[in-house]
């Protein structure tokens, strides 16, 4: 780190090279990065003193551009003090022990990922954020009543979801990592065709994502989507990269006190980490929710469905696939066409080869439980109609 003295020598230096970068000639070699700083310098600036390496060929001074007598060249460059390398080394081994130490596998889709946030400290930001979003929707009169026949719907194939993602975390041995408080289910009145889901198991449907639904297999895909990022940590790991991007965006401040990299920086890490890691987030979020959605005896097709009849309702209002938090419409159909054999054994109780899917249950087993779902849903028809004939 440069003291403030250092910083006006350095700034002095870059003075004086500009004025004398006007007299010198455009073929003269030069480097804008000095090879060395004495930190055991005493006097107050020492370019008069010390004159700048312009880089390993070229032995002149950054003010004159003259050769240099009293710097004599020798092989290799001067021996870097130990400490320096002690730090350099032990820097390194604790950014790989950290790196390490903090890596984890998302369960099915085997990615490796850096996560550095503690469950129960996502889970806390969870309920912070729940409620406060909470508070903003009731004040705006746009949340619906739980017994409003929406919200019951949505409860009722939630939990029959959530059930599914609970056995999906124990048969991969990441049930510790998980949430074990009841799913809340929040439909919220909104043109915006949307869900999302916040740590804790807080889901928020808008009502406006209706359109694309037609029937309960539908809603399933998309809370089993939801369902799988919690599975996957994937706001913990969010949180996680967007520490390190900080770090090193400030950490570009004290290279370059100007800001012009920190300028630079922060678009490049949304455009080049941030926006591909949320894709690819989303990609997996797709994939597991697939066979959440076949385990709990939703059929797995619905989710292409979905994402088809968006696609159809979105055209031309969708920003380019490298610029979204989302992955395009086309994409994640093409990758349903991909896991759609195997979420379909998952829903006919077929056992997969290498048993990573096999949830079993045999031939009849969702046969049996639609039958249920069907009773629950004539039921559930019934009792909102006689609501609706007592208001
Ligand atoms: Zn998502």
């Amino acid at each position: 780190m440069m003291s403030l003295i250092q910083r006006r020598c350095a700034a002095s230096v870059l003075r004086q090279s500009l004025g004398s970068a006007r007299t010198r000639t455009a073929s003269t070699p030069i480097s804008l990065l000095p090879t060395r700083w004495n930190p055991l310098q005493t006097n107050n600036c020492s370019i008069a003193t010390q004159p700048l390496n312009l880089g390993r060929s070229s032995h002149r001074t950054f003010s004159s551009g003259r050769r240099m007598a009293s710097a004599p060249h020798r092989p290799g460059g001067p021996a870097l003090p130990a400490y320096i390398w002690m730090t350099a080394v032990g820097t390194t081994s604790m950014i790989g022990y950290f790196y390490y130490r903090y890596l984890e596998e998302v369960p099915l889709t085997h990615r490796k990922r850096w996560i550095a946030t503690s469950p129960q400290w996502e889970w806390q930001l969870g309920d912070q954020e729940y409620q406060k979003l909470l508070k903003q929707f009731q004040a705006k009169g746009h949340v619906l009543p739980p017994d409003h026949r929406a919200s019951i719907t949505v409860q009722r194939v939630g939990s029959r979801v959530a059930k599914a993602a609970l056995k999906f975390a124990q048969e991969h041995d990441m049930a510790h990592n998980i949430s074990k408080s009841p799913y809340t289910y929040t439909v919220v009145r909104s043109e915006m065709a949307n869900a999302f889901v916040l740590p804790n198991n807080h889901v928020f449907v808008m009502t406006g994502l209706f359109k694309y639904i037609q029937n309960e297999d539908d809603l399933a895909a998309v809370l089993a989507h939801e369902c799988s990022h919690n599975l996957a940590r994937h706001a913990g790991e969010r949180m996680s990269s967007s520490i390190v991007t900080n770090f090193l965006a400030r950490l570009s401040l004290l290279i370059d006190p100007s800001g012009a990299i920190f300028t630079i920086f922060l678009p490049a890490a949304a455009v080049f980490r941030e926006l591909p890691h949320s894709r690819t987030q989303e990609t997996e979020a797709d994939q597991i929710g697939v066979y959440l959605a076949a385990e709990a005896c939703y059929d797995p097709r619905a989710a292409k469905r979905v994402f088809a009849a968006m696609k159809k309702g979105m055209e031309n209002s969708a920003p380019p696939e490298f610029l979204s938090t989302h992955p395009s419409h086309e994409s994640r159909i093409q990758h349903f066409d991909q896991w759609l054999p195997d979420a379909m054994k998952v829903y006919n109780g077929e056992s997969d080869q290498d048993g990573e899917l096999s949830f079993g249950g045999g031939h009849d087993r969702c046969h049996h439980v639609r039958h249920q779902m069907q009773s629950a849903r004539k039921q559930a028809a019934h009792q909102a109609a006689l609501r609706e004939q007592s208001n």
